[in-house]
């Protein structure tokens, strides 16, 4: 099946009792048993909810996996891809993350005896020698990164982390599964913050893990029953209907995006502009083996690299929303420093180029036109 009919019909059956199109949205929290034992497949919703399992089934087959694990937040599924280590076990991880799983690693596992790792991942050979053996157990993958927009070569770091017996998560959040899937790679295990593009209308959190094979799914879906953050059967509703046009919304998405980022580029108040699609990106070739397209997301920082010049451009949009998030319908704009990467201490994010300027664009699906005029707009106060 290919992926623009995977979105629509992947795991999604009518509703056996009635023909209903759209899957039911099971709204109970328990399950009329005939006898002790003797159930249909459902016993209590924490363990198992019909409208979940379909956005689980469907999930998987987006991402070429075994199975699909959803949480209420793609921090609670990451939570859950880290409750797979133990005390003593080690975390490399991208060092241009998205600021919550930066302060999950940082501030809620290493007091357990799970210690991470930031380190640069852009080029493999100088990743292998993170390596620690015996300690390190996962690798944690973001690409392209947040908000630096730099690619991480996914087939090239599995290879060592394979050779290394180490799983390896990727964060696909920012590509979705219509433009990488980092299963067919080499990945382990896939993680979404189905809050983004998958939903991609800004109106649910809901998180998701898509193993590779059937022990890790085993593994993490006890794990999603014994620790319990599980989605509510709306939100799973929720994300199924906005994945039926995940297609159609990010190839308009990078189309927008693309305009937009040579926009920025000749206009003269802007000082660099971060997008895997320019030839001269330093990944640029590996962005074009391992994504369809390159993606809907733009930063950019400003030739006057000061805050309060950002602040000017932040508050004179109208069409780009000031809002933390992405994968909208909807075009928003995001000053990482002060928003979500806000816990990030300066000198680490100065390091990856993440300057007191720098601004985040999540293009949207409205006219480019319109949207390039916002924006020239709102340099004209600088
Ligand atoms: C938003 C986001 C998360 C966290 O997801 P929530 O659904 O907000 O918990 C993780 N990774 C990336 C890349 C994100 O953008």
């Amino acid at each position: 099946m290919k992926f623009a009919t995977k979105v629509i019909h992947a795991g999604i059956e009518p509703d056996p009792a009635t023909g209903a199109i759209m899957t039911p949205i099971y709204q109970t929290s328990t399950y009329a048993q005939e006898a002790p034992g003797k159930n249909k497949g459902y016993e209590y919703a924490r363990t198992k909810n019909p409208t979940r399992s379909v956005l689980e089934k469907n999930l998987a087959a987006l991402e070429n996996g075994k199975d699909a694990i959803c949480f209420a937040s793609g921090l609670a599924a990451m939570d859950a891809i880290l409750r797979l280590l133990k005390p003593g076990d080690e975390v490399l991880a991208s060092n241009d993350l998205y600021g919550g799983s930066y302060r999950l690693m940082r501030t809620i596992f290493e007091p357990y005896g799970i210690q991470s790792h930031f380190v640069d991942m852009d080029d493999p050979k100088q990743f292998k020698k993170h390596i620690s053996r015996g300690k390190t157990k996962l690798v944690w993958i973001e690409t392209p990164t947040n908000p630096m927009l730099s690619i991480i070569d996914i087939k090239s770091i599995c290879k060592i982390a394979k050779a290394n017996d180490l799983l390896v998560c990727v964060d696909n959040t920012f590509s979705s599964p219509y433009l990488q899937n980092p299963l067919d790679l080499g990945a382990d295990l896939v993680l979404h913050s189905a809050t983004k593009y998958l939903g991609g209308h800004s109106d649910a959190i809901l998180g998701a893990v898509v193993a590779k094979t059937k022990k890790l799914a085993d593994r993490l879906h006890y794990i999603q029953n014994a620790v319990g953050a599980v989605p509510g059967p709306q939100d799973c509703f929720l994300i199924l209907r906005g994945i039926k046009t995940l297609h159609l919304r990010v190839e308009r998405a990078c189309k927008n995006a693309k305009k937009i980022a040579k926009f920025l580029q000749s206009h003269p108040k802007v000082g660099k502009v971060y997008y895997p699609g320019f030839k001269d990106h330093p990944n640029h070739k590996i962005a074009k083996a391992q994504m369809r397209d390159f993606g809907g997301m733009v930063s950019f920082d400003l030739a006057n690299d000061e805050y309060e010049e950002a602040k000017k451009v932040l508050t004179n949009t109208h069409l780009f929303t000031l809002a933390e998030s992405l994968g909208g319908v909807e075009s928003l704009i995001g000053h990482p420093a002060s928003m979500t990467h806000a816990s990030i201490p300066k000198p680490e994010r100065l390091k990856v180029g993440l300057t007191d300027s720098l601004i985040r664009l999540s293009v949207g699906v409205e006219d480019v036109d319109d949207l390039i005029e916002d924006l020239d707009k709102a340099f004209q106060n600088l």
